[in-house]
């Protein structure tokens, strides 16, 4: 068989990433007769950036934008409120008033009002001649943005917008820019028009209207216009819109990157499965990482590690087995070598960069251990990880060693540290990679889903103390049996422990409100949106929640009946 070509990693030969110049946009939103609408442009094809695509009014702030006497055109709104909305030391004044700018410069709507608190009147005819203008001059660079509001005693109605999202543009474009996003209503009396020079037609369009064209092909749009009308079509109203926009704080950047999926290179979002591995692998956003799970496909993650998956994919497994291979020319270490398929075996043995020295497993579940033996016979290795309990598991795993929690194991890639895990099973084990701070989990943690806890051999009370103990280690990765890798160990760890703990309170709270009931009473209870061949899953992991309460003393079995004692319902 030949290997299928390993993934390159950027190296540090690269050029740097470009820093991204601060810019500001302003969603200008109105009541139509179907609802809120908001303001788009199209951007010109012979654009250097996006072209063609529909976005909102905006573009990079000015130097002149932050200038002091600015300031004197911004209302009530000065640098120090303006900064700590955005969570800038200073200069966020800047981007309040840039936004503004470009949306005169770009769509001929200007959010700004006389001194004397009168709105400019665009009906009459030499106002909006004056201020069509004055436009042209900005835009030509013949006037200044402050000379103008100087010369028409202006006042921007900078009260009116509010903070509403923060996009940084992916790393690896050569343009990039960190852009803060307003909201406003649209001002009154002014008609919208595009400048037919960067921008070449423009639309109101409410944000589900917009998407649907994107959908059919007919709007380009970029992934965080997109997933800001996402947002906005959740809106029936101007006022609901500027009502929540007013009431959020702390608003996280987030930036897409740049994968490659089946149809080449696109932009994925936070919430993309492949997001965290990503940035792991391509910190340059080359945008050459894949974004599914290819089986067979070697990905490599960090000098000496890679992931090849095998071809196992189900409701339990996810995108299949993970098989991880540490190593050089001298030698391989296998983690998880898999079920017990010779196809998989042979892509082990075709991706791998050296003679194979270890197997290591992390528990003895059919789709993880089977593929030792078959390994062991072609390779000699020996095989490290803790044997199948009596009777059930992979009785065919026969460790030549059994590591004990705390143990290091070298490695050519760096040595590995052995942590027991149990919980998923008794014998689980993780490794944890100092050099990378990547934690091989197992099905510890996976991704995507929750993962299994089966009693007898699967116990709930130590499963959750295995995760406990991981919020001591040094994690920078988690790299699941199932799934990308995670990023945020911490928060994903922490998740993990709150979302088994809500599913005890539960699990308590029906038997405190609803009275004593046998465990097939309490599974539709507690399990209510689940049907199908999860029903069974769902079912062993309610045993497993019922054999902790029971050992926390909150929950007790009487005859097949579950009763919530006193300690539970003081407790829960
Ligand atoms: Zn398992």
């Amino acid at each position: 068989m030949t290997p299928t070509p390993v993934i390159p990693v950027a190296g540090a030969e690269l050029p740097s990433p470009v820093v991204p110049r601060p810019a500001a946009l302003l969603i200008l939103a109105r009541d139509g007769e179907e609802g809120l609408e908001v303001f788009m442009l199209q951007r010109t094809g012979k654009a250097d950036f996006v072209p063609g695509a529909n976005v909102f009014p905006g573009g990079g702030v000015d130097a002149a934008d932050s200038e002091p006497g600015i300031a004197a055109f911004a209302g009530e709104l000065n640098d120090a409120t303006a900064s700590a909305a955005l969570g800038l030391p200073a200069g966020g004044l800047g981007y309040w008033v840039g936004a503004v700018r470009e949306c005169f410069e770009e769509a001929g709507l200007l959010l700004a009002q006389r001194r004397d608190g009168d709105a400019l009147d665009f009906a009459q005819p030499e106002v909006a001649a004056r201020f069509a203008e004055l436009r042209r001059a900005l835009n030509a660079g013949r006037t200044t943005f402050a000379e103008l509001c100087a010369a028409e005693s202006l006042r921007l109605t900078l009260d009116r917008m509010v903070y509403f999202a923060h996009w940084i543009t992916p790393v690896g474009m050569n343009r990039r820019y960190d852009t803060r996003f307003f909201v406003a209503p649209a001002p009154l009396g002014q008609l919208a028009s595009h400048d037919e020079a960067e921008t070449v037609d423009s639309v109101w369009i409410r944000p589900a209207d917009a998407l649907e064209r994107h959908a059919q092909g007919s709007f380009s749009l970029v992934y965080a216009t997109r997933e800001t009308l996402q947002a906005l079509s959740g809106f029936a109203t101007v006022a609901d819109l500027m009502a929540h926009a007013r009431g959020v704080s702390g608003i996280a950047a987030r930036m897409p990157r740049v994968g490659t999926g089946p149809k080449g290179r696109h932009v994925v979002g936070p919430r993309d499965a492949c997001y965290a591995e990503l940035g792991f692998i391509d910190p340059h956003g080359h945008g050459q990482a894949l974004c599914q799970i290819v089986p067979g496909t070697a990905v490599r993650l960090a000098e000496g590690v890679w992931r090849l998956t095998a071809a196992n994919p189900s409701y339990m497994t996810g995108p299949g087995t993970n098989t991880y291979l540490l190593g050089d020319a001298e030698g391989v270490t296998v983690i998880d070598p898999g079920p017990a398929d010779p196809e998989h075996v042979r892509a082990i043995l075709a991706h791998a960069p050296g003679p194979i020295t270890q197997i290591l497993v992390t528990h003895t579940h059919s789709d993880h251990s089977p593929a030792a033996a078959l390994l062991k016979a072609q390779t000699g290795a020996s095989v490290i990880g803790l044997p199948a309990p009596p009777g059930v598991q992979d009785q065919t795993f026969a460790p030549e060693y059994c590591p004990e929690d705390g143990d290091s194991i070298p490695t050519r890639a760096g040595t590995l540290q052995v942590l027991h895990t149990p919980g998923h099973a008794s014998n689980h084990l993780c490794y944890l990679h100092p050099a990378t701070r990547l934690l091989f989990s197992g099905d510890h943690i996976m991704q995507g889903s929750t993962v299994v806890i089966n009693p007898p051999d699967g116990d709930m009370r130590t499963y959750l103390a295995s995760l406990e103990r991981l919020l001591a280690e040094d994690i920078g990765h988690i790299a699941p049996a199932h799934g990308f890798l995670m990023d945020d160990p911490q928060g994903v760890v922490r998740e993990l422990i709150a979302h088994r703990l809500r599913r005890e309170a539960v699990i308590l709270r029906a038997l405190q409100t609803d009275g004593p009931a046998t465990t097939e009473a309490l599974l539709p209870r507690v399990y209510a949106h689940i049907s199908g061949p999860l029903k069974k899953v769902a079912a062993r992991s309610l045993q497993a929640h019922l054999d902790k309460l029971e050992k926390d003393e909150k929950v007790s079995l009487q005859d097949g009946v579950w009763h919530a004692t006193n300690a539970g319902t003081e407790g829960g």
